[in-house]
């Protein structure tokens, strides 16, 4: 709460102080007007904000949407992309068509999940830049490889930047390469990890890279909640995330699509939903329309 907030609601009657700030400071209201805008809607004579077109409590402000809420947790509120709802594969395609057929089996859903060992490597056909993301992963409740496999798979925002998805419960690699991490760069903060066979999420606020060209104007940041926990704060992302290399920018879109990552381990994902946030508002096919 502001400094200004405090006094105004709570220590003087606001009538008295639109009074004395339209009188004694501004000098330009009379204090009949300053009381016709005491409606709790707003003020248009109060001090400009920052870097901000903005005066505080202005009355000009748009009030932001309504939007519905999930009706449970985790379910998707009324603006999201749902990306996976148990059903079918609509809003995703083979990322590597050369593997394999360019359907995806719809024979990979099994109780309103799929193992990303029977899709292979899959994508939204939407590209996405700032977004909010909501994902489910199970890891196998046995372990199916090494300590480097069981329960490997990954999110890749852009198709570059993975947030990893590891057995991290009773199983151990180096922490940068945990679930929770920035592949190869910034391991989670703790770890929040229920057993293995058990439903997990993650709630993630990714912000998009921005290039000018090929120069970097701003790097990309993830804030990841794990399970509900908190386990990277607005973290930067130093590059595309790689193994044994270090990262650097190498490609310079401020877009792309969601990739899911097949990594010998049967993983399996449901509830998937997304966000695109304010200042994102290409997808692919806009920018074909905007090419053709
Ligand atoms: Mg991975």
């Amino acid at each position: 709460m502001s400094g200004f907030a405090v006094p105004w609601s709570c220590c003087i009657n606001g009538i008295v102080a639109a009074i004395i700030l339209c009188s004694f400071v501004l000098g330009t209201s009379s204090p009949s007007e300053c009381r016709a805008e005491d409606d709790g809607l707003g003020y248009s004579y109060t001090p400009q904000l920052p870097n901000s077109p903005w005066r505080v409590h202005d009355r000009r402000r748009p009030q932001p949407p309504k939007v519905a809420p999930g009706k449970t947790p985790g379910a998707p509120p009324a603006d999201a992309v749902v990306l996976f709802d148990g059903k079918d594969f609509a809003q995703w395609e083979n990322a590597r068509p050369t593997d394999g057929a360019e359907a995806i089996d719809p024979k990979s859903i099994e109780d309103g999940a799929f193992n990303v060992l029977k899709t292979g490597w899959i994508q939204t056909k939407r590209h996405f830049g700032d977004c909010q993301l909501h994902i489910e992963w199970r890891t196998p409740e046995t372990a199916d490889g090494d300590n480097l496999n069981w329960g490997n798979s990954g999110v890749f925002f852009l198709g570059n930047y993975e947030l990893q998805i590891l057995e991290s419960h009773d199983n151990k690699v180096y922490a940068d390469g945990m679930a929770g991490a920035i592949y190869g760069q910034t391991p989670p903060s703790v770890n929040p990890a229920r057993k293995p066979g058990q439903w997990q999420t993650f709630d993630v606020i990714f912000t998009a890279p921005r290039f000018d060209g090929e120069m970097l104007l701003s790097p990309a940041y993830f804030t990841v909640l794990w399970n509900g926990v908190l386990v990277q704060n607005h973290t930067e992302v130093m590059g595309s995330t790689r193994h044994l290399t270090f990262p650097n920018y190498r490609s310079f879109e401020s877009t792309g699509p969601l990739v899911l990552q097949p990594h010998g381990s049967a993983v399996r994902f449901r509830n998937i939903w997304i966000r695109p946030l304010k200042g994102d508002k290409i997808t692919r096919e806009s920018r074909q329309d905007q090419n053709s």
